[in-house]
């Protein structure tokens, strides 16, 4: 294990904002982590958690020691004849265990195919797409407090899992490292269409197999997301907020054609559509735009966190003057 001072993190997050660790040290190990904390502990240094960098926006100087558990383990840990359960290091790139456990005859995680970022990731915002959520196949998420060292393994239910939620963004943000997740997967195809792009797919075309699913949403998203490598971005940049249903009664009569998704509990209204409406596609907030195809995106170009989050208010400003909806940014930022 090598701990760098003063190592630059522009590589490693796809919005490319310049930024700076005072340190960074790249773990694969429980004993390497525990030299890591020894040296935050001797040095009085904060840590902090970096995995792919795809859902973070960085200030240009991280202070502290960050972390990056690089364990690519990828072990069956439990089957019988209908499942299989799967111990994943949180260093494995997320879109390589999808199409790794297809290839095995593993079901399940075809829906998130192509969400950037790795494993260790994956439950702190419940990552989703398509109509699935990566809660659905957690069984265990297993960990290191940094108070004390302790290792922990939670169960699915003790993730207080929601809607691009869990406890690692709550009672644990940044209290926790994930070092590895169970996975608990299907042996028989499971197939799930209901996203409308897909189902109209399935319609044309018959019902996919898994890996031909997979297949499909990685055209999907390749067609409507920017690459990172070519427009640097983090993904949907806003949240689809839940509004009561006062609210959402009072604002569909103001806007019929308003998109909405009646939930458990109030309505989902999807942020882009609000984004879209402002007129904001293709706007450019000095160096960071909206993208032109997808109003959920913000683009930078060579501007700086600052940048990213100066437009990212303005765009909250412009959507709660209108709608009285405060959009909640995706992307976690780092002090
Ligand atoms: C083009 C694009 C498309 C995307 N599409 C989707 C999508 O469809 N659905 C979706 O849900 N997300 C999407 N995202 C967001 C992102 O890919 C996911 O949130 C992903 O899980 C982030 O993984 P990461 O390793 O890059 O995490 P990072 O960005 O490095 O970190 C994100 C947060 O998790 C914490 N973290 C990271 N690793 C660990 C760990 N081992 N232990 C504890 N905390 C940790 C970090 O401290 C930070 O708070 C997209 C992003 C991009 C750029």
């Amino acid at each position: 294990m090598n701990i760098q001072p003063n190592v630059s993190l522009l590589a490693l997050n796809t919005l490319a904002v310049p930024s700076r660790a005072q340190y960074l040290a790249q773990v694969e190990s429980l004993d390497e982590l525990k030299e890591a904390a020894a040296f935050a502990s001797q040095s009085n240094l904060e840590m902090k958690v970096l995995g792919g960098g795809s859902n973070v926006v960085l200030p240009e100087y991280v202070s502290g020691l960050v972390l990056r558990y690089m364990s690519t383990e990828y072990q069956v840990i439990n089957e019988d004849d209908e499942h299989v359960v799967l111990r994943v290091g949180a260093g494995f790139n997320w879109h390589d265990l999808v199409m790794k456990t297809l290839s095995e005859g593993f079901f399940g995680l075809q829906n998130l195919a192509f969400i950037p970022g790795l494993v260790g990731a994956a439950p702190v915002q419940n990552i989703g797409a398509y109509g699935v959520e990566v809660k659905e196949f957690i069984q265990t998420v297993h960990g290191v407090i940094f108070e004390d060292g302790e290792v922990f393994a939670l169960k699915n239910e003790e993730c207080h899992f929601d809607y691009r939620e869990s406890i690692f963004k709550h009672e644990l943000n940044n209290r926790a490292l994930i070092t590895a997740v169970d996975f608990r997967l299907n042996k028989q195809p499971n197939i799930n269409v209901d996203y409308a792009p897909l189902d109209k797919m399935a319609q044309e075309r018959g019902v996919p197999s898994p890996l031909e699913l997979a297949h499909w949403v990685i055209d999907v998203r390749s067609s409507k997301l920017p690459i990172p490598s070519e427009l640097p971005n983090a993904g949907s940049f806003f949240k689809n907020p839940i509004i009561n249903e006062s609210v959402f009664a009072d604002l569909i009569k103001r806007y019929p054609s308003m998109p909405h998704y009646h939930q458990s509990v109030g309505v989902k209204v999807p942020a882009g559509w609000l984004i879209d409406q402002m007129g904001f596609k293709g706007k450019t907030f000095g160096p960071v735009s909206v993208h032109k195809k997808q109003a959920l995106v913000l683009v930078n170009k060579g501007g700086t966190g600052k940048d990213v989050l100066a437009a990212s208010e303005q765009i909250k400003l412009a959507v709660y003057n209108q709608y009285g909806i405060e959009l909640e940014q995706e992307p976690r930022v780092f002090t």
